[in-house]
């Protein structure tokens, strides 16, 4: 491989802070949120142009669809970021839990107010590339942005970047399982005009549970309670668009949840595309990821419109802004969590939330 050498250059030093944030899905959201209420200046940066991550970026809407009676679950902010979404409209109640799913375009207000409110710096549209380090402290970080490259220098830097972005760069131990490993990446997407009687009448006379995600390509184990719970799953228009040639047969893949059915006949958070050795890492891995899901995704609606009640007539209203990544670059931590504590719910002294 050829290299080109960098001139060292003088980076403009645009901000201080006490906390600075790096990545604004729910991870680095609810942690820029909890520092400036425990009232620090907290300074929050963003690669793209709304806060939310996965919620917003990708259209991940789903967030509580574990609730039922009884479930055990931490609440704090993410329970607020429910809350307040339903508050400004932004939320509908979820189809198979007692919780409420986000509207990823109405997410994007949500948070704008969260981060208002609680007065912290926001900086969207910069990337975090460099790390600045002073001994082996996280002194700062370069963004790189339309602005060029520029500095900003914090006492506590929070790497939320999901890809352990600033960890991995400042020589922090990381690793990766290897791609072809990894949990599938998804390119998802919305509909628009949808017969959403149609739809829901279809549902009712065929409810889908969650046993049912076990037949043929995934294998899903349960300890028999959830067996007949109902699960917004969809597979049959698939299964017969493989039968009459529409999907090509190397696709049994396309199947899985959709997500919240609109009034306005549009349907959300279609869970449908499932990539295999995707690396959230490698841009050229995701450019393929981005192009292979776009098409699968079209195939999908295709089998919709043949095989779905109340799907003749949709249209794709939009993709996520970005593919889904699953699985991706982890930091090496003081712990790291096995298999065999999320089967057997284990349980920490230093635990700052539940996920059920
Ligand atoms: C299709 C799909 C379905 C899922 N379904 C579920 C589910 O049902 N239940 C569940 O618990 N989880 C689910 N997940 C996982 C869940 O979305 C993630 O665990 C969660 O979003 C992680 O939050 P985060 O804040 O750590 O990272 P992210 O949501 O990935 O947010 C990271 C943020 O950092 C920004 N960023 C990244 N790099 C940089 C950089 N260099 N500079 C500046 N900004 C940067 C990104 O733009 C993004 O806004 C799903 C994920 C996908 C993709």
């Amino acid at each position: 491989m050829d290299f080109v050498t960098e001139p060292a250059r003088h980076v403009p030093v645009i901000h201080r802070t006490e906390v600075l944030v790096v990545g604004s899905g729910p991870g680095g959201l609810s942690a820029a949120l909890a520092a400036a209420r425990a009232g620090v200046d907290v300074c929050l940066v963003e690669r793209f142009g709304c806060f939310g991550g996965n919620i917003t970026v990708v259209g991940v809407e789903g967030f509580a669809w574990y609730r039922h009676e009884a479930t055990v679950e931490a609440g704090g902010i993410g329970r607020e970021f429910e809350e307040r979404a339903k508050a400004m409209g932004a939320a509908v109640p979820e189809s198979q839990s007692l919780s409420y799913e986000l509207d990823s375009e109405g997410f994007k207000l949500v948070a704008d107010r969260l981060v208002e409110a609680e007065a912290i710096h926001a900086m969207l549209h910069r990337q975090f590339v460099a790390p600045v380090t002073d001994g082996d402290r996280i002194a700062g970080i370069i963004v790189e942005s339309k602005a060029g490259r520029e500095a900003i220098l914090a006492k506590v830097v929070i790497d939320a970047t999901g890809d352990a972005d600033v960890a991995h760069r400042a020589g922090a131990p990381t690793f990766k399982t290897p791609p072809e490993e990894m949990q599938a990446a998804s390119v998802m997407f919305h509909l628009a005009g949808v017969d959403k009687a149609a739809f829901m009448a279809e549902v009712q006379a065929d409810p889908q549970t969650y046993k049912d995600w076990s037949t043929g390509e995934w294998k899903v184990e349960t300890d028999g309670k959830e067996d007949d719970m109902f699960s917004p799953f969809i597979k049959k228009p698939f299964q017969k668009a493989l039968e009459a040639g529409l999907i090509p047969a190397h696709l049994s893949t396309i199947a899985g949840t959709w997500g919240a059915l609109h009034d306005t006949g549009e349907l959300t958070y279609m869970n449908l595309v499932h990539l295999a050795a995707i690396d959230g890492t490698d841009p050229d891995s995701m450019t393929a990821g981005e192009i292979e899901g776009r098409r699968q995704a079209m195939l999908a609606i295709d089998a919709l419109r043949a095989y779905m009640p109340g799907c003749k007539g949709v249209r794709l209203r939009n993709f996520g802004m970005s593919i889904g990544i699953r699985d991706t670059r982890k930091i090496d931590a003081a712990y790291n969590m096995t298999e065999t504590d999320v089967r057997q719910q284990a349980r920490f002294d230093d635990s700052i939330g539940i996920y059920p």
